[in-house]
């Protein structure tokens, strides 16, 4: 059975492992291959080599490191369908849902490729009698990113394509979960021309990472992954003095409106709750409905059509949805429906009672869409990210209430609003605490060249992800004052502070 390699200095590379794990088709339940994970020597390796190719790569003019990144997407867009494959097989999503995860991480290539725009400084002429300044931007050195399991594709080129672009060398830990995809969007990027050693992966768990914050030699840090780790990977990595983004987990919730059109609120939050399994930190997991008559009304139409989701493998015709990432994560997401019924939810759609129609799969970690109604703020399936297919709904009287709810829950990573008044939303849309509002979008991930992230408990950081933001993370202003020898100086000036406009002009005699 093969071994996933890592990827170093521009070539795969198997190493003799002394840990390594098994890659499972989530679908079959059945191992595929193995993946290696490295030590903390491997790391070091990695780093080095990132730290090498820096000098040489910093010094690239952008439009040059900008043309790599117009045929990377090219190659990207031609291996679109493989790309999609490597995700379904490991992560288990089907793979219309995987083609849209990569096209998305395929569109911060897009904007990569505009890099030396980004990239541009500012000049003020004449800030004083004959200086001028000049603010820039340089890369940081080496970068690194560690990515979660649920966007092999996505979330990574989320990261390097913006932080090499801007001149930093990087290093990749991806999910051990699902390592193939990553390795392959590393092997393109050398395909399309990247030199040697620019962008190092390295496949590994926990050991990976803890070498890789407390490196001496990386700049900076860019997590995505649940909030425990993303709020210890901040910490760590800012007490070793480096740069950190870390954005974590999310309960994300839907305000129903007694305007709303419900028939297209339910297919929406449906889609948003169930899709790739409630896998995605953008899903819907709480849908709050604003009275009780629009509550049972909604109610039974998000009842339909949570019964109606239908479970699939890949590219299975009429599939809804795929399994979940492992036997593991199978068990903790059922546990939640018994947390659930002993807390007083009532159940009425239980996943649990659907089953995947292939022989084949019946060992899949397939478990159907759940519908939990008469949750409350109290209860811990309120509280906590599931990752999984399961809605709650909260029945509340009013839009204040509503909106309070939704401010008062730990996480603030995204929100949708259902409704046809103009007021309303724009009323949520200024008040609420979350980073990223919907307005009849149920799953608003904003488009590249906008700002990407969550308030509260999803994010770790002042910078968000995405766009201007990202090139912000990824570089560092300096700002230089510049005078030439062309006036006379007046006396007495040299040895008090002075406003920018006072500053004097050198005399010739001061430039031998
Ligand atoms: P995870 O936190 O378990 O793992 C993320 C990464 O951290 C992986 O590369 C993993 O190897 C590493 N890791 C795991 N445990 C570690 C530890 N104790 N110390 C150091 N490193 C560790 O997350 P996951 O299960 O892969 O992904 C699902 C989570 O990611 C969910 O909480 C989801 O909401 C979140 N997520 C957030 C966003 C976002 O943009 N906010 C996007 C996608 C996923």
């Amino acid at each position: 059975m093969a071994t996933i390699p890592h990827w170093l200095n521009g070539y795969a590379v198997h190493t003799e492992a002394t840990r390594q794990l098994p890659v499972h088709n989530p679908a079959t339940g059945q191992v595929i291959h193995h993946v290696n994970l490295a030590d903390s020597d491997l790391v070091n390796q990695a780093v080095q080599m990132a730290k090498k190719a820096f000098p040489d790569w910093s010094a690239t003019p952008a439009i040059k490191r900008a043309r790599i990144f117009f045929k990377y997407k090219a190659l990207l867009d031609k291996n679109i369908d493989v790309l999609a494959r490597l995700v379904s097989e490991e992560h288990g999503k089907l793979l219309d849902d995987a083609r849209g995860s990569v096209l998305r991480g395929i569109e911060v290539v897009e904007l990569a490729c505009g890099a030396p725009q980004l990239l541009k400084g500012w000049f003020s002429e004449n800030v004083a009698t004959d200086v001028d300044c000049t603010t820039l931007r340089q890369a940081l050195g080496v970068c690194v990113g560690i990515t979660p399991f649920n966007f092999p594709a996505m979330i990574p080129l989320w990261m390097f394509p913006l932080a090499l672009v801007c001149g930093n060398t990087f290093v990749l830990k991806p999910s051990e979960k699902t390592p193939s995809c990553p390795l392959k969007l590393v092997e393109l990027l050398y395909e399309a021309g990247l030199p040697e050693g620019v962008l190092n992966l390295i496949q590994g768990d926990k050991v990976a990472v803890e070498a890789l914050i407390t490196h001496p030699d990386v700049a900076a840090i860019s997590f995505v992954g649940s909030s425990t780790v993303a709020e210890s990977i901040h910490k760590t990595g800012i007490a070793h003095g480096k740069r950190v983004q870390a954005f974590g987990g999310a309960k994300n919730h839907a305000v129903v409106m007694p305007d709303a059109n419900l028939d297209q609120a339910a297919e929406a939050i449906a889609g948003a709750a169930f899709g790739s399994a409630g896998e995605r930190c953008m899903a819907l997991s709480i849908a709050v409905v604003v009275g009780q008559k629009t509550a049972d009304q909604f109610v039974a139409k998000l009842t339909t059509r949570s019964q109606r989701v239908t479970l699939g493998a890949q590219d299975e015709k009429n599939a809804d949805m795929g399994p979940l990432i492992s036997h593991e994560h199978l068990k903790k997401v059922t546990h939640y429906l018994d947390i659930g019924l002993s807390e007083g939810a009532n159940l009425l759609v239980d996943g649990r009672l659907v089953t995947h129609s292939n022989p084949l799969n019946q060992q899949g970690y397939y478990l159907g869409a759940c519908l939990f109604d008469h949750v409350n703020a109290h209860m811990r399936i309120y509280q906590e990210e599931i990752f999984g297919p399961v809605l709650g709904i909260v029945r509340v009287n009013n839009f204040q209430e509503a909106l309070d709810l939704v401010n008062s829950h730990p996480y603030g990573n995204g929100t949708a609003i259902f409704t046809r008044d103009g007021d309303t939303a724009r009323t949520y849309a200024s008040q609420v605490h979350v980073g990223m509002v919907g307005i009849n979008v149920p799953i608003p991930v904003p488009a590249p060249f906008h700002a990407f992230g969550g308030w509260k408990k999803s994010i770790f950081a002042d910078i968000a992800m995405h766009g201007t933001e990202s090139i912000q993370f990824f570089t560092r202003l300096k700002t230089i004052t510049t005078r030439w020898p062309a006036h006379g100086v007046r006396d007495n000036q040299a040895f008090n502070m002075k406003s920018s406009a006072d500053i004097s002009p050198m005399t010739a005699e001061e430039f031998p």
